[in-house]
């Protein structure tokens, strides 16, 4: 659950207390810090580091648009109507500021750790 919740909170994995990106809020681009405030722990271990960091975008992308072609099913009579791709752009166009700061975040977590003593 700490894990989850850092995620989300967008904080550092090794100690959870310093913040990954200045700004916490997930509909402006923000700035990210390349060390934590609180323990100095590296966010991007060499250069290009974040470049994985797109396949997590396109992962939760894709999610994103399954989840509103699945909402327009609601609204729409037909199962695939060309203008659900209207929603399902903008759905990804909304979403684009969150996907850059999660999926960066979920990247940290998935590669940097806390060192065992
Ligand atoms: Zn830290």
């Amino acid at each position: 659950m700490k894990v989850l919740s850092g995620i989300f909170k967008q904080k550092c994995p090794v100690c959870h207390k310093g913040n990954i990106f200045s700004g916490w809020n997930p509909f402006n681009w923000g700035k990210m810090n390349t060390e934590c405030s609180n323990c100095a722990t590296n966010f991007e271990k060499e250069p290009g580091f974040f470049y994985g960091a797109m396949y997590v975008s396109y992962a939760l992308a894709i999610a994103e648009s399954v989840g509103i072609f699945i909402l327009c099913q609601l609204f729409f009579e037909r199962f695939l109507d060309p203008a659900m791709i209207i929603f399902i752009l903008a759905g990804i166009a909304l979403f684009s500021t969150t996907n850059y700061k999660l999926s960066r975040v979920i990247w940290v977590y998935l590669f940097i750790k806390k060192p065992k003593v």
